[in-house]
């Protein structure tokens, strides 16, 4: 049983942050105390029990009925819950406010770094980053030497509940925005996997199906567009329609979130276009989870400029130049999203060093949340000790942490940096087309329990 330690880098101070996050941590044991018991289960050991008339799957220590009719798991990329809370009072978002009033609405909470990696990894095996071993976008690999991108299934620890499905004979689809999701996503999974950035070149060896843009009825969306979500979104209808898979997982990109606030005029046009996909889906019979892998929040000052606190800097000057190795687990290579700008940030740092000094250090500075050691960050954000480093610093709200301000281009950012990555963003919204029952209605749920509730709890 996964255990929350208590953390005394968090409990020192009499701050209203520090009493937020007091409370935030109380919410999190009281989730942890409830949370099924994540045992790492062996692909093999996975097995459909016969019953005729409720067949369960275990995956990763626990359990999932099969679907009653086909299921849909959407994941919203960077979905703060104020943007449907906006677009509703506005008046755009007509299913959105139905799912919520006639269906089932939570708020929950997403793993922690809270980032687009870590958290659609947690979803599609119902398990924290402890587990499944993705903790972040890009790591440093102690076993090369390497800074890497964290994408290949090569570092995943365990299966996901999709394959799980699939093994079992379901027909499952997943479509993502960006490539670099699609063969974590698509570890091991029989059926039908793509992206929309490279939807021109699915193939039915690689991606189980073929001429994707023709069924899709859309061109080729650029990257950085608010059409690769909708080209998701519009492959999932068309899906639905024509091969009607037992379970399909819709996995956007941020895009518009890193640009607009909610509220904006583009990003209610986002969700209202999300709105009439998602009512098509409903339509056709499909019962559907949405969740989010993150949220998002404003990381500038009034002038306009981001507010970074840079730690590579921070750290060469306290202890000589280099000795420190800051990573950013949200580096990616979409750098015109954030300019590799977050809310988290790990450090390795020579043997020798006073660790429970330097994060006691750290957590003093001004726009610095939360500072942990290795052990404590593994523990409390359930993260595997030997994929992060030495400590891990979160800042805060209005925050980012860069390396060394020589390192970041930020000639990309087009508008007021809008980024994610920190506990500030780790409320998600978690709704459902149709009614939970049989839960307890105290449980603080995670965005990873999405196919738990949707399987387990409707219908
Ligand atoms: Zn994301």
């Amino acid at each position: 049983m996964l255990r929350t330690a208590s953390c005394p880098a968090m409990l020192a101070g009499g701050s209203r942050i520090l009493r937020g996050l007091r409370r935030k941590q109380l919410d999190y044991e009281h989730a942890q105390k409830r949370m099924v018991p994540i045992e790492q289960e062996n692909l093999s050991e996975r097995h459909p029990m016969t019953t005729q008339s409720s067949p369960v799957l275990h995956v990763n220590g626990r359990s999932y009925r099969w679907m009653s009719g086909p299921t849909v798991v959407v994941c919203v990329d960077g979905c703060e819950y104020d943007y449907i809370t906006a677009a509703v009072q506005a008046g755009v978002v007509p299913y959105f406010q139905e799912m919520i009033t006639s269906g089932t609405a939570y708020v929950a909470d997403c793993v922690m770094p809270s980032f687009t990696n870590p958290n659609n990894l947690s979803i599609v095996t119902g398990t924290p980053p402890a587990v499944h071993g993705i903790c972040g976008n890009y790591f440093y690999d102690p076993d090369t030497g390497q800074e890497v991108m964290m994408n290949d299934p090569t570092y995943l620890r365990t299966g996901t509940i999709l394959a799980a499905f699939a093994d079992a004979g379901a027909k499952v689809a997943v479509v993502t925005a960006k490539d670099k999701l699609r063969t974590l996503l698509g570890h091991k999974l029989v059926g039908v996997c793509f992206s929309a950035e490279k939807a021109d070149q699915a193939s039915l060896a690689e991606n189980g199906i073929a001429n994707v843009l023709e069924l899709v009825g859309l061109p080729l969306p650029s990257v950085y567009s608010a059409e690769l979500s909708e080209f998701v979104f519009a492959a999932g209808v068309k899906l639905m329609e024509s091969r009607r898979p037992d379970l399909l997982y819709l996995s956007t990109t941020d895009y518009i979130q890193h640009k607009a606030a909610p509220g904006a005029a583009t990003a209610n046009a986002f969700y209202a276009m999300m709105d009439t996909y998602l009512a098509r889906l409903g339509a056709l019979g499909a019962t559907i989870a949405l969740t989010a892998d993150h949220g998002m929040n404003a990381k500038h000052g009034p002038d306009g400029q981001p507010n970074v606190l840079y730690l590579q800097d921070m750290l060469d000057s306290w202890l000589g130049a280099d000795a420190a190795r800051v990573i950013l687990p949200i580096t990616d290579p979409y750098v015109v999203h954030h300019g590799a700008l977050g809310s988290f940030a790990l450090a390795y740092l020579p043997s020798g060093t006073d660790m429970a000094g330097l994060v006691q250090r750290l957590s003093a500075v001004p726009g610095i949340a939360l500072a942990l050691t290795r052990a404590e960050a593994a523990k409390h954000f359930e993260l595997p000790a030997d994929r992060i480093g030495d400590i891990a610093v979160v800042s805060e709200r209005h925050v980012v942490i860069g390396t060394s301000a020589a390192r970041h281009d930020l000639s990309g950012l087009d508008a007021p940096l809008r980024s994610h990555g920190g506990l500030s963003e780790q409320q998600v919204p978690l709704l459902f087309n149709r009614k939970v029952t049989a839960v307890d209605r105290a449980r603080h749920w995670r965005n990873f329990d999405a196919f738990d509730l949707v399987l387990n709890h409707i219908g």
